[in-house]
């Protein structure tokens, strides 16, 4: 009999009546003769609740701690939806990411997964039951408990389906698919049948929530279908795939944004030698991701280097940077917030030259003012002030007609 994984996020059990529906859709599979093993996200807000209250007792919480306290949301659900199940007629075990034989590097707050012994909940599967399995998080060779990182309960889903030759990922949210862009910011938002793993790797990555990246990049390395559908009412969602028909093969297939972007700009004295390397290497050190960088040298101007970064490590930056300042060389650093990216992605784009003038012709029409650019084969990214991000992915959706007719 075939084996799928099902996967809830937050809001799909935010509640009993919730909770009570995502069971009644487990049973609706299990009747269909499909062996389950059902993934959850923490209830609702839980998981942000969970890092306020920690805030408010210790604002300098160790990451194990805070691992201890947030692998809870999920556990909650787990139970509660393995209960559900049971009140349905149908035989359901809740089992914890450690329980799942989910093993994870030693990292807390954003471990890998490193393997999937998948023994017990094959043998649950085998013996008629639907397995609950937490989602976002795992155990490491210490014998700590660990998370993912925020949004990683996909990634546990997929890591799970390859684990149990699953036929199918089916992650269950609370949009009807993955959409053209946010259909929660752009109302013309439209939904795709389809889209390619590669494409919807840049877009996570790009900063659509709507899936975690590693979850696209598992799936990908291991050709398994991944499938994004709503909770809340019937639908066949999108299906994430290898390759994607010819036919729908747009140029551009959608626009992601993000909000929250800095950027920082080093100015130098005179030409020297191997800066680029000190600093990167330097914020590598403290764990700082940096992303777009700029550099410009001429011969008749002093040089500098910007790079962009999120905000969340925007205090980090500054405080690397300081402490530094002598051995880096660099004269003044500036910083300028209040900036989103936004970026246009899509396979077709290798071969048509051209898409990013388009889209900076665009954005000239609608006077953005764009402060940094970075290409890839399948998408083209520009840091812009944040008040105009709405504009200027409203404006993209339209120039690359996304919405259809
Ligand atoms: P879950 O709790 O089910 O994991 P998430 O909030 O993590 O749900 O992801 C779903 C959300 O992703 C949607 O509510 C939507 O606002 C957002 N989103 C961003 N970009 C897209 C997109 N291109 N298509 C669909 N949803 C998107
Ligand atoms: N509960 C976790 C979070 O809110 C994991 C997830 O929902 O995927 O980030
Ligand atoms: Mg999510």
């Amino acid at each position: 009999m075939e084996r799928i994984v099902m996967k809830f996020g937050g809001t799909s059990v935010a509640n009993p009546e919730k909770i009570a529906h995502a069971a009644q859709l487990v049973v609706g599979e299990v009747k269909r003769g499909k062996k389950v093993a059902v993934i959850v996200s923490a209830m609702g807000k839980t998981t942000d609740e969970l890092l306020a209250l920690a805030n408010e007792v210790n604002p300098n919480a160790g990451r194990r701690e805070l691992d201890m306290l947030l692998t809870t949301g999920e556990q909650v659900t787990a139970s509660l939806l393995a209960m559900a199940i049971a009140a349905e007629g149908v035989e359901a075990k809740s089992f914890t990411g450690w329980q799942a034989g989910v093993t994870t590097e030693a990292i807390h707050g954003n471990a890998r997964i490193e393997q999937v012994r998948a023994e017990r909940i094959i043998s649950t599967l085998e013996e008629d039951a639907v397995a609950v399995i937490t989602g976002f998080q795992g155990i490491d060779a210490q014998g700590q408990l660990t998370t993912l990182g925020r949004g990683g309960s996909d990634t546990s889903a997929v890591a799970i389906a390859i684990a149990i030759d699953a036929a199918v990922c089916d992650i269950y949210t609370d949009v009807e698919g993955v959409f053209t862009t946010d259909p929660r910011l752009i109302e013309q938002a439209r939904k795709l049948e389809e889209i390619s793993y590669d494409e919807m790797l840049e877009i996570a990555n790009l900063g659509a929530g709507v899936l975690h990246p590693r979850a696209v990049e598992f799936a990908k390395n291991h050709q398994m279908p991944l499938r994004v559908r709503p909770a809340h009412i019937e639908g066949e969602g999108t299906i994430i795939k290898e390759e994607i028909d010819l036919e729908n093969n747009l140029i551009v297939r959608g626009v992601a944004f993000e909000r929250d972007i800095v950027r920082s700009t080093v100015m130098y004295d005179t030409p020297y030698n191997g800066s680029l390397a000190n600093i990167f290497t330097t914020l590598a050190k403290h764990h700082v991701n940096v992303d777009i960088i700029v550099q410009t040298i001429r011969e008749d101007s002093q040089p500098s280097v910007s790079f962009s970064i999120k905000k969340q490590d925007f205090a980090e930056v500054v405080k690397v940077l300081e402490m530094n300042q002598e051995a880096l060389g660099y004269r003044q650093v500036d910083f300028e917030v209040g900036l989103a990216k936004v970026s246009i992605v899509g396979s077709g784009m290798v071969s048509n030259p051209g898409v990013a003038a388009t889209m900076f012709d665009a954005m000239r029409n609608a006077s953005v003012p764009i402060k940094m650019v970075s290409t890839s084969e399948i998408k083209v990214s520009v840091v812009i002030p944040e008040s105009d991000m709405e504009k200027a992915v409203t404006v993209l959706h339209e120039q690359y007609e996304l919405a259809g007719e």
